[in-house]
Protein backbone atom coordinates (compact mmCIF):
# COMPACT_ATOMS: atom_id res chain seq x y z
CA UNK A 1 0.00 0.00 0.00
CA UNK A 2 1.45 3.27 -1.19
CA UNK A 3 1.65 5.93 1.76
CA UNK A 4 -0.02 9.37 1.97
CA UNK A 5 3.45 11.12 0.83
CA UNK A 6 4.21 8.30 -2.10
CA UNK A 7 -0.19 8.95 -3.70
CA UNK A 8 0.57 13.02 -3.05
CA UNK A 9 3.53 12.66 -5.33
CA UNK A 10 1.31 11.31 -7.82
CA UNK A 11 -1.65 14.04 -7.84
CA UNK A 12 -0.50 17.78 -6.31
CA UNK A 13 1.48 19.91 -8.71
CA UNK A 14 4.94 20.01 -6.35
CA UNK A 15 4.18 23.35 -4.46
CA UNK A 16 6.11 22.57 -1.18
CA UNK A 17 8.73 20.97 0.17
CA UNK A 18 7.26 18.82 3.26
CA UNK A 19 8.53 16.47 5.71
CA UNK A 20 7.82 12.70 5.30
CA UNK A 21 5.19 12.65 7.69
CA UNK A 22 1.60 12.83 7.68
CA UNK A 23 0.13 14.85 10.92
CA UNK A 24 -3.08 13.40 11.82
CA UNK A 25 -4.46 15.31 15.03
CA UNK A 26 -2.52 17.37 18.25
CA UNK A 27 -3.31 18.77 21.98
CA UNK A 28 -2.34 22.32 22.87
CA UNK A 29 1.33 22.50 20.86
CA UNK A 30 1.85 18.94 19.93
CA UNK A 31 1.31 17.47 17.07
CA UNK A 32 0.95 13.44 16.43
CA UNK A 33 2.01 12.06 12.75
CA UNK A 34 0.03 8.26 11.48
CA UNK A 35 3.25 6.40 13.42
CA UNK A 36 1.55 7.93 16.61
CA UNK A 37 4.93 9.86 16.70
CA UNK A 38 4.93 13.40 18.72
CA UNK A 39 6.06 17.01 18.29
CA UNK A 40 6.43 20.09 20.02
CA UNK A 41 4.77 22.44 17.08
CA UNK A 42 6.79 25.72 17.19
CA UNK A 43 4.95 26.07 13.75
CA UNK A 44 1.89 26.30 14.58
CA UNK A 45 0.20 26.71 10.97
CA UNK A 46 2.26 29.31 9.80
CA UNK A 47 1.43 31.57 13.21
CA UNK A 48 -2.54 30.23 12.97
CA UNK A 49 -3.24 27.96 15.25
CA UNK A 50 -3.58 30.73 17.83
CA UNK A 51 -5.39 28.37 20.50
CA UNK A 52 -2.99 25.40 19.65
CA UNK A 53 -4.36 21.92 19.08
CA UNK A 54 -7.57 20.09 19.74
CA UNK A 55 -8.79 23.36 21.78
CA UNK A 56 -12.51 21.78 23.24
CA UNK A 57 -13.80 25.38 23.39
CA UNK A 58 -13.47 26.51 19.65
CA UNK A 59 -14.21 22.69 18.61
CA UNK A 60 -17.67 23.31 20.07
CA UNK A 61 -18.16 26.73 19.05
CA UNK A 62 -17.67 25.38 15.15
CA UNK A 63 -20.27 22.31 16.10
CA UNK A 64 -22.63 24.29 17.38
CA UNK A 65 -22.48 26.91 14.41
CA UNK A 66 -22.41 24.50 12.38
CA UNK A 67 -25.77 23.26 13.27
CA UNK A 68 -27.65 26.42 13.16
CA UNK A 69 -25.76 27.92 9.93
CA UNK A 70 -22.79 27.69 8.38
CA UNK A 71 -22.96 29.77 5.08
CA UNK A 72 -25.74 32.50 4.95
CA UNK A 73 -23.86 34.75 2.11
CA UNK A 74 -22.61 38.74 2.75
CA UNK A 75 -25.97 39.14 0.97
CA UNK A 76 -27.81 38.68 4.45
CA UNK A 77 -26.86 40.25 7.82
CA UNK A 78 -25.31 37.78 10.40
CA UNK A 79 -24.68 37.70 14.23
CA UNK A 80 -21.32 36.67 14.37
CA UNK A 81 -20.14 38.92 11.59
CA UNK A 82 -21.26 41.76 13.71
CA UNK A 83 -20.19 40.86 16.94
CA UNK A 84 -16.53 39.87 16.03
CA UNK A 85 -16.51 43.30 13.93
CA UNK A 86 -17.21 45.30 17.33
CA UNK A 87 -14.37 43.42 18.72
CA UNK A 88 -12.06 44.03 16.34
CA UNK A 89 -13.15 47.70 15.98
CA UNK A 90 -12.53 48.20 19.56
CA UNK A 91 -9.61 46.81 19.94
CA UNK A 92 -7.84 48.54 17.70
CA UNK A 93 -9.47 52.11 17.27
CA UNK A 94 -9.85 51.74 13.91
CA UNK A 95 -13.46 52.49 12.44
CA UNK A 96 -14.82 50.10 9.84
CA UNK A 97 -13.65 46.70 8.41
CA UNK A 98 -14.27 44.53 5.83
CA UNK A 99 -13.95 40.33 6.22
CA UNK A 100 -11.92 38.28 3.83
CA UNK A 101 -10.56 34.94 3.54
CA UNK A 102 -7.12 35.02 3.72
CA UNK A 103 -3.86 37.21 4.06
CA UNK A 104 -3.59 37.71 0.21
CA UNK A 105 -6.79 38.27 0.21
CA UNK A 106 -6.93 41.07 2.96
CA UNK A 107 -4.19 42.83 1.18
CA UNK A 108 -5.51 43.03 -1.94
CA UNK A 109 -8.71 44.54 -0.30
CA UNK A 110 -6.18 46.87 1.38
CA UNK A 111 -3.99 47.80 -2.10
CA UNK A 112 -8.13 48.32 -3.18
CA UNK A 113 -9.21 49.97 -0.89
CA UNK A 114 -5.70 52.67 -1.30
CA UNK A 115 -5.58 53.32 -4.89
CA UNK A 116 -9.60 54.37 -4.83
CA UNK A 117 -8.80 56.47 -2.00
CA UNK A 118 -5.65 58.30 -3.88
CA UNK A 119 -7.33 58.19 -7.07
CA UNK A 120 -9.91 60.12 -5.30
CA UNK A 121 -8.45 62.21 -2.71
CA UNK A 122 -4.51 62.71 -4.01
CA UNK A 123 -5.40 63.46 -8.16
CA UNK A 124 -5.38 60.36 -9.06
CA UNK A 125 -2.52 58.86 -7.02
CA UNK A 126 -2.59 55.06 -6.79
CA UNK A 127 1.30 54.22 -6.23
CA UNK A 128 2.28 52.46 -2.98
CA UNK A 129 5.25 52.26 -1.23
CA UNK A 130 6.53 49.00 -0.36
CA UNK A 131 9.77 47.33 1.10
CA UNK A 132 12.59 44.98 0.27
CA UNK A 133 11.93 41.49 2.10
CA UNK A 134 8.32 41.82 2.59
CA UNK A 135 5.67 39.58 1.83
CA UNK A 136 2.25 40.69 1.20
CA UNK A 137 0.94 37.07 -0.43
CA UNK A 138 0.82 35.32 -3.69
CA UNK A 139 -2.02 37.05 -5.77
CA UNK A 140 -0.41 38.80 -8.87
CA UNK A 141 -1.23 41.85 -7.21
CA UNK A 142 0.23 40.21 -3.39
CA UNK A 143 3.36 39.27 -5.60
CA UNK A 144 3.45 42.60 -7.22
CA UNK A 145 3.32 44.26 -3.78
CA UNK A 146 5.87 41.63 -2.25
CA UNK A 147 9.60 43.01 -2.10
CA UNK A 148 11.11 39.13 -3.16
CA UNK A 149 11.15 39.48 -6.62
CA UNK A 150 11.49 35.62 -6.89
CA UNK A 151 7.78 35.43 -6.35
CA UNK A 152 6.86 37.49 -8.81
CA UNK A 153 9.36 36.95 -11.71
CA UNK A 154 7.97 34.11 -13.42
CA UNK A 155 4.57 35.59 -14.02
CA UNK A 156 4.84 38.12 -16.69
CA UNK A 157 4.16 41.77 -16.19
CA UNK A 158 3.40 42.82 -12.39
CA UNK A 159 0.54 45.00 -11.23
CA UNK A 160 1.91 48.58 -12.33
CA UNK A 161 2.11 50.90 -9.03
CA UNK A 162 4.50 49.28 -6.71
CA UNK A 163 8.19 50.83 -5.72
CA UNK A 164 10.44 49.80 -3.05
CA UNK A 165 12.49 50.92 -0.21
CA UNK A 166 15.06 48.88 2.34
CA UNK A 167 12.81 47.88 5.54
CA UNK A 168 13.71 50.28 8.53
CA UNK A 169 15.43 53.10 6.42
CA UNK A 170 13.11 55.99 6.98
CA UNK A 171 15.99 58.21 4.80
CA UNK A 172 15.03 56.00 1.67
CA UNK A 173 11.40 55.99 2.13
CA UNK A 174 11.03 59.45 2.67
CA UNK A 175 12.62 59.89 -0.48
CA UNK A 176 10.68 57.86 -2.80
CA UNK A 177 7.41 59.34 -1.68
CA UNK A 178 6.52 61.79 -4.25
CA UNK A 179 2.74 63.40 -5.55
CA UNK A 180 2.13 59.90 -7.41
CA UNK A 181 2.14 58.32 -3.83
CA UNK A 182 -1.24 57.09 -2.33
CA UNK A 183 0.27 55.12 0.86
CA UNK A 184 3.00 53.12 2.06
CA UNK A 185 2.11 49.57 2.86
CA UNK A 186 4.69 47.98 5.69
CA UNK A 187 4.47 44.84 7.95
CA UNK A 188 5.20 45.94 11.28
CA UNK A 189 7.70 43.03 11.89
CA UNK A 190 8.34 41.26 8.94
CA UNK A 191 7.69 37.84 9.49
CA UNK A 192 8.35 35.64 5.86
CA UNK A 193 11.30 37.74 5.94
CA UNK A 194 13.17 36.23 7.96
CA UNK A 195 11.56 38.18 11.77
CA UNK A 196 12.75 41.85 10.87
CA UNK A 197 11.96 44.24 13.67
CA UNK A 198 12.48 47.58 12.84
CA UNK A 199 14.12 50.24 15.13
CA UNK A 200 12.15 51.36 17.84
CA UNK A 201 11.32 55.12 16.47
CA UNK A 202 10.49 53.91 12.14
CA UNK A 203 7.26 53.52 12.43
CA UNK A 204 6.49 56.65 14.52
CA UNK A 205 8.96 58.10 11.69
CA UNK A 206 6.55 56.71 9.09
CA UNK A 207 3.09 57.72 10.34
CA UNK A 208 4.54 61.32 10.72
CA UNK A 209 5.46 61.17 7.32
CA UNK A 210 2.46 59.87 6.05
CA UNK A 211 0.61 62.40 7.60
CA UNK A 212 2.84 65.44 6.46
CA UNK A 213 2.66 63.96 2.91
CA UNK A 214 -1.26 63.38 2.97
CA UNK A 215 -1.18 59.78 2.40
CA UNK A 216 -2.06 56.67 3.78
CA UNK A 217 -0.25 53.74 6.31
CA UNK A 218 -1.20 50.48 5.47
CA UNK A 219 -0.07 47.99 7.93
CA UNK A 220 -0.20 44.58 7.23
CA UNK A 221 -0.71 42.59 10.63
CA UNK A 222 -1.56 39.20 9.15
CA UNK A 223 1.54 37.72 10.57
CA UNK A 224 1.80 40.06 13.53
CA UNK A 225 -1.87 40.98 14.45
CA UNK A 226 -4.01 38.49 17.11
CA UNK A 227 -1.86 38.45 20.09
CA UNK A 228 1.41 36.86 18.25
CA UNK A 229 3.53 39.82 19.16
CA UNK A 230 2.41 40.38 22.95
CA UNK A 231 -0.04 43.17 22.01
CA UNK A 232 -3.55 42.20 20.26
CA UNK A 233 -1.79 44.30 17.48
CA UNK A 234 2.02 44.48 16.78
CA UNK A 235 0.81 48.27 16.08
CA UNK A 236 0.24 49.22 19.62
CA UNK A 237 3.99 48.74 20.74
CA UNK A 238 4.95 51.62 18.55
CA UNK A 239 2.34 54.33 19.38
CA UNK A 240 0.82 54.80 16.49
CA UNK A 241 -2.39 54.19 14.36
CA UNK A 242 -2.33 52.58 11.09
CA UNK A 243 -4.73 54.16 8.11
CA UNK A 244 -6.20 50.59 6.64
CA UNK A 245 -4.96 47.27 8.63
CA UNK A 246 -4.65 43.32 7.49
CA UNK A 247 -5.35 40.48 9.88
CA UNK A 248 -5.44 36.83 8.48
CA UNK A 249 -3.38 33.88 9.89
CA UNK A 250 -4.02 33.78 13.48
CA UNK A 251 -7.58 35.30 13.21
CA UNK A 252 -9.68 32.36 12.97
CA UNK A 253 -7.39 30.04 15.12
CA UNK A 254 -7.32 27.90 11.90
CA UNK A 255 -10.33 28.47 10.50
CA UNK A 256 -9.70 30.50 7.48
CA UNK A 257 -10.60 34.54 7.75
CA UNK A 258 -9.04 37.22 6.95
CA UNK A 259 -10.26 41.07 7.67
CA UNK A 260 -9.29 44.47 6.48
CA UNK A 261 -9.84 47.08 8.77
CA UNK A 262 -9.62 51.17 8.01
CA UNK A 263 -9.93 54.86 9.39
CA UNK A 264 -13.07 56.61 8.72
CA UNK A 265 -11.23 58.65 6.38
CA UNK A 266 -9.70 55.30 4.20
CA UNK A 267 -12.76 53.54 4.24
CA UNK A 268 -13.72 54.59 0.82
CA UNK A 269 -15.75 51.47 -0.93
CA UNK A 270 -19.49 52.00 -1.33
CA UNK A 271 -21.54 49.62 -2.87
CA UNK A 272 -20.45 47.30 -5.68
CA UNK A 273 -16.89 47.68 -5.44
CA UNK A 274 -15.49 45.13 -3.38
CA UNK A 275 -17.00 42.01 -2.08
CA UNK A 276 -16.54 37.78 -1.45
CA UNK A 277 -19.23 34.98 -1.25
CA UNK A 278 -17.28 33.19 1.71
CA UNK A 279 -15.05 36.11 3.25
CA UNK A 280 -17.03 36.36 6.82
CA UNK A 281 -19.22 33.28 6.38
CA UNK A 282 -21.12 32.40 10.01
CA UNK A 283 -18.88 29.39 10.75
CA UNK A 284 -15.59 31.61 10.17
CA UNK A 285 -16.81 34.42 12.27
CA UNK A 286 -18.16 32.25 14.76
CA UNK A 287 -14.50 31.00 15.67
CA UNK A 288 -12.62 33.70 15.12
CA UNK A 289 -14.91 35.40 17.78
CA UNK A 290 -14.63 32.61 20.03
CA UNK A 291 -10.81 33.01 19.73
CA UNK A 292 -10.70 37.06 20.23
CA UNK A 293 -12.38 36.92 23.06
CA UNK A 294 -9.94 34.40 24.06
CA UNK A 295 -7.28 36.61 23.56
CA UNK A 296 -8.80 39.78 24.73
CA UNK A 297 -10.96 38.87 27.64
CA UNK A 298 -9.94 35.31 28.71
CA UNK A 299 -6.12 35.77 29.65
CA UNK A 300 -4.24 34.51 26.38
CA UNK A 301 -2.82 37.41 25.53
CA UNK A 302 -0.86 37.85 29.70
CA UNK A 303 -0.06 34.23 28.51
CA UNK A 304 1.65 35.22 25.41
CA UNK A 305 3.84 37.80 27.05
CA UNK A 306 4.65 35.95 30.09
CA UNK A 307 5.87 33.23 28.01
CA UNK A 308 7.62 35.07 25.39
CA UNK A 309 9.64 36.10 28.38
CA UNK A 310 10.60 32.67 28.67
CA UNK A 311 10.51 32.08 25.48
CA UNK A 312 13.33 35.08 25.09
CA UNK A 313 15.58 33.30 28.25
CA UNK A 314 15.60 29.84 26.32
CA UNK A 315 17.26 31.04 23.47
CA UNK A 316 19.45 33.17 25.91
CA UNK A 317 20.32 30.30 27.53
CA UNK A 318 21.05 28.05 24.25
CA UNK A 319 23.07 30.86 23.36
CA UNK A 320 25.11 30.29 26.03
CA UNK A 321 25.16 26.96 25.75
CA UNK A 322 26.11 26.75 21.77
CA UNK A 323 28.69 28.61 19.60
CA UNK A 324 26.16 28.10 16.97
CA UNK A 325 23.79 30.45 18.42
CA UNK A 326 24.28 34.22 17.91
CA UNK A 327 20.92 35.96 18.97
CA UNK A 328 17.43 35.96 18.44
CA UNK A 329 15.06 38.47 16.62
CA UNK A 330 11.51 39.20 17.36
CA UNK A 331 8.81 40.03 20.27
CA UNK A 332 5.99 38.00 21.47
CA UNK A 333 5.94 34.70 20.37
CA UNK A 334 7.22 35.26 16.98
CA UNK A 335 11.05 34.76 17.01
CA UNK A 336 13.97 33.70 15.00
CA UNK A 337 17.31 32.28 16.71
CA UNK A 338 19.73 33.62 14.42
CA UNK A 339 22.35 30.94 13.80
CA UNK A 340 26.35 31.15 13.07
CA UNK A 341 26.48 28.99 9.90
CA UNK A 342 24.02 28.47 6.76
CA UNK A 343 22.49 25.39 8.48
CA UNK A 344 19.12 26.30 9.04
CA UNK A 345 17.21 23.86 6.77
CA UNK A 346 19.91 20.95 8.18
CA UNK A 347 18.80 21.92 11.97
CA UNK A 348 15.20 22.15 11.47
CA UNK A 349 14.93 18.44 9.51
CA UNK A 350 17.27 17.07 12.40
CA UNK A 351 14.87 18.67 14.80
CA UNK A 352 12.02 17.42 12.69
CA UNK A 353 13.22 13.69 12.92
CA UNK A 354 13.62 14.50 16.70
CA UNK A 355 10.23 15.70 17.39
CA UNK A 356 10.33 19.48 17.42
CA UNK A 357 8.50 21.57 14.47
CA UNK A 358 10.57 24.39 13.39
CA UNK A 359 10.44 27.14 10.25
CA UNK A 360 14.02 28.06 8.85
CA UNK A 361 13.13 31.26 7.34
CA UNK A 362 16.32 31.75 6.69
CA UNK A 363 19.63 30.12 6.02
CA UNK A 364 20.79 31.39 9.36
CA UNK A 365 17.85 31.70 11.09
CA UNK A 366 14.86 28.93 12.87
CA UNK A 367 11.78 30.94 13.15
CA UNK A 368 9.39 29.73 15.95
CA UNK A 369 6.20 30.66 16.34
CA UNK A 370 4.14 28.43 18.77
CA UNK A 371 0.35 28.73 19.75
CA UNK A 372 -0.28 31.32 21.98
CA UNK A 373 -1.23 28.83 24.84
CA UNK A 374 2.26 27.24 24.37
CA UNK A 375 3.63 25.98 27.92
CA UNK A 376 6.69 26.51 29.90
CA UNK A 377 6.82 22.83 29.44
CA UNK A 378 6.27 21.90 25.91
CA UNK A 379 9.26 25.15 25.22
CA UNK A 380 11.37 23.52 27.66
CA UNK A 381 11.06 20.25 25.34
CA UNK A 382 11.58 21.81 22.48
CA UNK A 383 14.50 23.61 23.33
CA UNK A 384 15.94 19.81 24.75
CA UNK A 385 15.17 18.91 21.34
CA UNK A 386 17.16 22.00 19.48
CA UNK A 387 20.27 22.14 21.85
CA UNK A 388 20.87 18.12 20.87
CA UNK A 389 19.91 18.30 17.27
CA UNK A 390 23.00 21.38 17.46
CA UNK A 391 25.51 19.76 19.48
CA UNK A 392 25.23 17.40 16.22
CA UNK A 393 26.87 20.16 14.05
CA UNK A 394 29.24 21.65 16.30
C1 LIG B 1 1.16 34.85 5.43
C2 LIG B 1 1.18 36.31 5.10
C3 LIG B 1 0.42 36.82 4.05
C4 LIG B 1 -0.39 35.93 3.12
O1 LIG B 1 -1.40 35.27 3.77
P1 LIG B 1 -2.17 34.05 3.02
O2 LIG B 1 -3.26 33.70 3.97
O3 LIG B 1 -1.16 32.96 2.84
O4 LIG B 1 -2.65 34.56 1.73
C5 LIG B 1 0.41 38.18 3.85
N1 LIG B 1 1.13 39.00 4.63
C6 LIG B 1 1.88 38.54 5.64
C7 LIG B 1 2.64 39.50 6.49
C8 LIG B 1 1.95 37.18 5.91
O5 LIG B 1 2.71 36.71 6.90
Amino acid sequence: MLSIPEREAKIHMNMFRRPPMTLVRGKGARVEDSDGKSYVDCVAGIAVDALGHGHSGLAEVIAEQAKKLIHVSNLYYSEPQVKLGEMLINSSGLDRLFFVNSGAEANEGAIKLARKWGIQNRDGAFNIISTDNSFHGRTMTTVAATGTPAYREPFGPPTPGFEFVPFNDFDALKQKVNSETAAILLEPIQGEGGVNEPDPDYLKQVRDLCDSEGILLILDEVQTGCGRTGKMFAFQHYGIMPDIMTLAKGLGGGVPIGAVLASEKAAVFQPGDHGSTFGGNVLACAASEYVVDQILNQGVLETVNQRANYLENKIEQLEDRSDLVVGQRGKGLLKAIILRDEISADVVGKCIAAGLLANPIRPNAIRLMPPLIVTEDELDDAFEILETVLKEFE
